[in-house]
């Protein structure tokens, strides 16, 4: 069993993986249009993120470092999320006014893999990446293995819970 150190240290290493492997496929394609400021897929989540409880407390010590003003405007999202019976959702973590992540440095693996893996049952790709693979084809892309990824984090602490859960959790366990 691994101290809680290890642990974190082996979850930055999984997302280190896959950040190597982003950065590998959209350096090496001009064409690659996921950058900074590019938000749609954190407007059309499909589903509320996932992330299992190690994520859920690394991605804590990202939303401790914002402003209590921003935290407490993201607490009101997440459940207005939790109450959203429509999809497609607009990330509680997204600054809509910039496009950017707020807590883009502690995000958990399935927004790091996003536009970069495949998955036995698919690749997870938004349009622009579709539509940019079938024009210049993607023979040469070695993209992340989601599966794996998803395995190597759900070994260091379990399965995966969506987002308002560990809100509502977090918020029962405050003095
Ligand atoms: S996955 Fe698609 S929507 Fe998301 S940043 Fe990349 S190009 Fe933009
Ligand atoms: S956590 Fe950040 S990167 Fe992930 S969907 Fe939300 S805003 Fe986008």
């Amino acid at each position: 069993m691994s101290t809680p150190d290890e642990a974190r240290r082996a979850l930055e290493a999984v997302y280190q993986r896959v950040e190597a492997r982003a950065a590998d496929i959209s350096g090496t394609h001009d064409w690659w249009p996921c950058r900074r400021g590019c938000d749609h897929c954190c407007r059309h989540l499909a589903a509320p993120l996932p992330l299992t409880e190690l994520e859920w407390r690394y991605l804590e010590e990202g939303l401790q470092r914002l402003p209590a003003e921003a935290r407490e405007e993201i607490r009101t999202r997440v459940e207005a999320l939790a109450r959203q019976e429509t999809r497609p959702y607009t990330c509680p973590l997204l600054d809509r006014e910039t496009g950017a992540c707020r807590v883009y440095a502690h995000r958990p693996l399935v927004c790091r893999a996003y536009g970069f893996a495949a998955a036995r049952d698919g690749g997870l790709f938004c349009h622009f990446i579709l539509e940019l693979v079938e024009k210049h084809g993607d023979a040469d892309i070695v993209w992340a293995n989601q599966d794996a990824l998803e395995d190597a984090v759900a070994g260091l602490s379990g399965s995966t819970r969506p987002l308002p859960e560990w809100f509502a959790r977090s918020q029962r366990q405050e003095p």
